[in-house]
């Protein structure tokens, strides 16, 4: 199978981050040690927060479910580890601010490190072995959602659905935001896991057409999945799709886009045109969970930043606390100015070290003053001077600039008649804006608003 980098497929907007220096792009996905204690908050996801199953004092083993509900659109919790419940109290949470946790100490002398288990899979895996309904309810057991960032559950995607028949089965290898490496070396290293997971949620959700899609920064990735495709039978046709290496071109309705080249709607959602996208991650994870029987305890976490001694990707138990994580690297410096969970792009900042790991961070970030232009934004903020790049750049064709000027004036009627619900908050309109106003802020800042009317 021969692949061509030429004429890449794309969407139209977005940009091109200059400082998208990826530090732990040759680092290997190592594990990372148990910790003293995890924090598994309750709420890791969209949807419904589960309700504890366990109680202070309960002991835990590795793989317990000690979280649910009876919602349709939520995940079950699992212990990453051996030990005692230590409580189940409020922990800092990077979206809800303060959220309730199931606080486990570990038992430090019976917890052996979770194995990595990609060598348990090769080019001949094949799902025909495993019924549709299988496959679902054992995702469903393993409390898998989207770990791309987006955190919906991945049952809910894959479950047939006869109102909104599936065809085309999107896995989204583009990891666009500058700095983050996890899934590039999932394609790299488990890559045999990987596809096996996008058999079998091809198997799952009925659709006709699979394709991979992956920024062409990543030649690597893209070679070692068609090689490994052509080493298969590839029974399921499965297509690798090289894209423009672009921002935000994982974005969910960028990656159709690119991909098939149609436009979801505005206001509307894949499933309506027949889509359903998963990341390389949760393809990962839904082997892992069908073949293995095991839930989603860990996931691979990127910690970088250029004041981060030993950048890496780590394999790391789900409650563990970002400060952990941190020291291990090296430890923060005091020409750290902020750390965010997620990218430089749309990574949200957090002022407690403490606050664990949940199942949609893919990475820590650590940035510098320069890097988050502290400075240009206190002392150089202009007027907007109408040049109409943050137009050009969007890549939901909002005009960003009217949007933060109605919420700058409290016209919250305004902002929704300009669209401001479809933003996705991708940044882009901040990060070319020559007038250094934060676009992408007060946006944000207006559908918190427009939330809380509601
Ligand atoms: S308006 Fe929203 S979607 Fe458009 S560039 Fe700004 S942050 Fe991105
Ligand atoms: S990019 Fe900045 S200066 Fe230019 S139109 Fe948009 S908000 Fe105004």
């Amino acid at each position: 199978m021969n692949y061509e980098l030429k004429n890449k497929q794309t969407f139209a907007g977005g940009i091109h981050p200059k400082s998208a220096e990826k530090l732990a792009k040759d680092c290997k996905i190592e594990p990372f040690p148990v910790p003293k204690q995890v924090a598994v908050m309750l709420s890791q996801h969209i949807g419904a927060i589960c309700k504890p199953l366990v109680k202070k004092g309960d002991d835990v083993k590795i793989g317990q479910k000690i979280g649910e509900t009876d919602a349709f659109v939520s995940a079950a919790v699992h212990s990453p580890v051996n030990g005692k419940v230590k409580d189940i109290a409020l922990q800092s949470h990077v979206v809800a601010g303060r959220s309730k946790a199931i606080i486990i100490e570990t038992d430090l002398e019976n917890n052996p490190q979770k194995q990595l288990c990609k060598d348990k899979f090769n080019e001949n895996f094949s799902a025909e072995k495993y019924s549709a309904e299988e496959i679902c309810n054992a995702v469903n057991e393993a409390g898998i959602v989207g770990l791309g960032g987006a955190g919906f559950p991945t049952r809910v995607k894959l479950e047939p659905n006869p109102r909104l028949p599936k065809k085309t089965l999107i896995i989204n290898g583009c990891e666009c935001e500058p700095c983050i490496t996890g899934d590039y070396r999932i394609m790299l290293e488990w890559t045999n896991q990987m596809i096996a997971g996008v058999k079998l949620a091809k198997k799952a959700s009925g659709c006709s057409d699979v394709f991979i899609g992956i920024e062409d920064n990543k030649p690597k990735a893209i070679k070692t999945i068609i090689e490994t495709l052509e080493k298969s039978s590839n029974n399921e046709k499965i297509k690798v799709v090289p894209l423009e290496t672009k921002y935000p071109q994982g974005g969910e309705r960028q990656l159709i886009k690119a991909v098939l080249g149609i436009n979801v709607p505005t206001g509307g959602i894949p499933p309506m045109l027949g889509v359903v996208v998963l990341n390389v991650a949760t393809a990962a994870a839904i082997a892992e969970a069908v073949v293995e029987k095991a839930p989603l305890t860990h996931r691979v976490v990127t910690i970088t930043g250029k004041t981060i001694a030993k950048p890496a990707n780590y394999y790391v138990p789900i409650g563990t606390a970002v400060n952990e994580l941190l020291e291990f690297a090296g430890g923060v410096t005091e020409k750290s100015a902020k750390v965010v969970l997620g990218g430089p792009m749309m990574g949200i900042a957090i002022a407690d070290l403490t606050t664990p790991v949940t199942k949609t961070t893919g990475a820590v970030t650590v940035l510098t003053k320069q890097e988050i232009g502290k400075a240009k934004f206190a002392c150089q903020q202009t007027a907007c001077i109408r040049c109409g790049r943050c137009l050009e750049v969007c890549p939901e064709h909002l005009n960003p600039t009217k949007i933060a000027h109605a919420v700058k004036n409290d016209m919250l009627d305004v902002a929704e008649d300009y669209y401001i619900k479809a933003c996705i908050e991708c940044g882009c309109c901040s990060y070319i804006c020559p007038a250094n106003i934060e676009v992408a802020g007060y946006i944000k800042t207006g559908k918190i608003f427009l939330a809380r009317q509601k």
